[in-house]
């Protein structure tokens, strides 16, 4: 994996105060000096809070920033406790994540994901549309027909898609330590190219310095979506640097 370009997505989930900001340091100072860094995109998501203090943070950095998901209106409105994409892309967001399974989880149906991903992409976000198949759908080798499902619906009338990327994320992996074989992620991966007409594909779940090896041999991937290990600027580092060579 030495000549394209790989997106790392550090996601922070509810996690993180002001101090936290401080770790970006860390990367920043790694990310100027790696010689592989025009082959690369950092993207930062961050809780809500957190946005515009990293945002203005990382001005003059090439580290972007993204939110974890947004309402799936554009307009202003009654919706209290939430934040339309035009009020994320204010504070500095240049992507923001849609369709993550612990939003799934909570209610977030595929209708609301296709119009946040509407209402995103019209606000001028880029989008990090996460799809995956749950233990049960894996049982029941069901998984094609699962990620069909959520890419159809969610992209439905989506005419253009160059600013979107999908994040596959197997629900079963995320926060676990259980991982995919490297066979099987590069055929889902080949799957989802096919399906959405070659789009970025990123994998997330479980990523960690320790296992990033076993998913650098599939040459399909785009990059990561990383939770747990993004919180550790040591171990983010590592995930990058383990990943070109
Ligand atoms: C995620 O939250 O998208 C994720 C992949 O989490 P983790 O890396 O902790 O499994």
């Amino acid at each position: 994996m030495t000549n394209k370009y790989m997106y790392f997505i550090a996601n922070w989930k509810m996690y993180g105060g002001l101090k936290s900001l401080n770790s970006l340091d860390k990367v920043n100072k790694f990310f100027k000096r790696f010689k592989m860094n025009k082959f690369i995109k950092i993207v930062y998501c961050p809780p809500n809070t957190l946005l515009y203090s990293m945002a203005l943070k990382l001005k003059k950095s090439k580290i972007e920033v993204g939110a974890q998901n947004c309402h799936e209106n554009k307009d202003y409105g009654a919706f209290t406790g939430s934040v339309n994409p035009i009020m994320l892309k204010n504070v500095g967001a240049k992507y923001v994540i849609i369709g993550h399974s612990e939003n799934r989880k909570i209610g977030e149906n595929n209708k609301i994901i296709n119009l946040k991903i509407k209402n995103a992409l019209k606000s001028g976000l880029k989008v990090i549309f996460c799809i995956g198949e749950t233990l049960q759908d894996k049982r029941k080798k069901i998984t094609k027909k699962v990620l069909n499902n959520q890419i159809e619906f969610g992209l439905k009338k989506v005419n253009n898609k160059k600013n979107i990327i999908i994040a596959y994320e197997p629900v079963w992996s995320i926060g676990t330590g259980l991982i995919l074989k490297s066979k099987d992620l590069s055929e889902t991966v080949n799957f989802i190219k096919k399906k959405t007409k070659n789009l970025k594909i990123l994998y997330g779940g479980s990523v960690n310095p320790k296992n990033i090896h076993e998913f650098t041999s599939v040459s399909n991937i785009d990059g990561f979506l990383i939770g747990g290990a993004s919180q550790d600027p040591n171990k983010f580092i590592d995930i990058i640097k383990k990943t070109f060579n």
